[in-house]
């Protein structure tokens, strides 16, 4: 009888859990171009800390290693292996079996920003060339639905952005490259990183501009305008990486884990977004690997294995699995509709396009889709 009654227990708070509404209203997406997991899950690589590609061995040592990867990884990403493991969970760790991975097959960033953000990795989608996205896209999607129109922007440093978001077919805001960001009403600080911008150095060229000031514009527009979903798009740990800079790459990824946390502490700090918002954190490709060399490199053809990927999630609907261990591989294709489902919304049936399935693991309401 005892048993029984401890069953039916168990069966009542399962079923109270399985009815309890979600509690995401926000979600903050954020991509590192090209950041391999090696580096997440690892820290820094020993091979390319004592090669040609670190130029300055003693700073990277200094401020990145230990010999432990576990140390490493904490060196190099405070925030990540602090509050978002403890909180979330971060998939991809191939040295514990998660296995994470682009569904496209070219690894390149076009390819792979079209994955994230429409479900769908289209096969006919497969260089950077400029091209309006036929897709519809996830960010667009919800910028139509009630309660959202307006309520959803983009940052990003690679100019590209509008048309991987078809910003003339979608309408939504997208500040990328070197463009001014034209509200209807600039308030000062926005006028001040309008001009900044133009002044800093291009590095990176005219088509990408420094990670910072993306992370300025976005972090001003977040606490000003408090957008539903607001997504940055930073490029320049795989501008250090194409470079052959190994400490660059390193830095600009740790920069990048503090960008973050100062996001994440300003949404728990604020009533508007305190404990009603989910932070996703991956990337678009992985790197090569095997000849030391190949990490520089990204594509089917020439970098193998730069499918392999990762991502983190933290937020108030998932559980805080910390490190994922060896189950069923995800796809980025899976993201665009998991994110859906977290804000109530079904992407998939409006999209037009094949998108993939959710991730269960993600929320705790399993009846949402199957894992695949
Ligand atoms: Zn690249």
């Amino acid at each position: 009888m005892k048993k029984i009654t401890l069953i039916l227990l168990a069966c009542c708070c399962c079923l109270q859990l399985l009815s309890q509404p979600l509690k995401t209203k926000n979600v903050i997406i954020v991509t590192l171009d090209g950041l391999r997991w090696q580096e997440i899950f690892r820290g820094a690589d020993s091979a390319l800390i004592n090669s040609t590609y670190t130029d300055d061995k003693a700073g990277a040592q200094k401020h990145f290693w230990a010999t432990s990867a576990n140390a490493r990884r904490d060196m190099l990403f405070p925030f990540l292996w602090s509050t978002v493991v403890q909180n979330g969970q971060i998939y991809g760790n191939r040295d514990l079996g998660s296995k994470d991975e682009v569904a496209n097959k070219s690894y390149l960033s076009y390819p792979g920003y079209n994955e994230l953000l429409t479900g769908y990795p289209d096969p006919g989608i497969k260089s950077n060339n400029p091209l309006a996205n036929p897709n519809v896209n996830l960010l667009e999607y919800i910028n139509q639905q009630a309660g959202f129109a307006g309520k959803v922007a983009v940052f990003a440093s690679w100019e590209r952005f509008p048309d991987i978001l078809n910003v003339k077919r979608s309408g939504l805001l997208v500040n990328a490259g070197f463009m001014d960001l034209n509200l209807p009403k600039n308030n000062d600080r926005i006028k001040y990183l309008n001009d900044l911008q133009h002044k800093a150095p291009h590095y990176l060229g005219d088509s990408t501009r420094l990670d910072f000031l993306t992370f300025e514009f976005a972090k001003e527009y977040l606490e000003q305008y408090q957008p539903k979903v607001l997504y940055l798009a930073f490029d320049e740990t795989d501008e250090m990486a194409h470079g052959g800079f190994y400490k660059f790459y390193l830095d600009r990824a740790h920069q990048e884990d503090e960008y973050i946390q100062q996001l994440w502490e300003y949404v728990q700090s604020s009533p508007v977004y305190k404990d009603k918002t989910t932070l996703l954190i991956t990337c678009d490709h992985g790197r090569g690997d095997g000849a030391l060399a190949n990490w520089r490199n990204h594509g089917f053809f020439i970098a193998p294995h730069s499918e392999q990927t990762w991502f983190a999630v933290m937020g108030p609907d998932t559980p805080a699995s910390g490190e994922m261990k060896a189950g069923v591989t995800t796809h980025h294709d899976q993201l665009a509709q998991t994110i859906s489902k977290l804000l109530g919304l079904d992407f998939k049936a409006a999209a037009g396009h094949d998108v993939g399935a959710p991730i269960n693991g993600v929320t705790i309401m399993p009846w949402l889709g199957a894992a695949r």
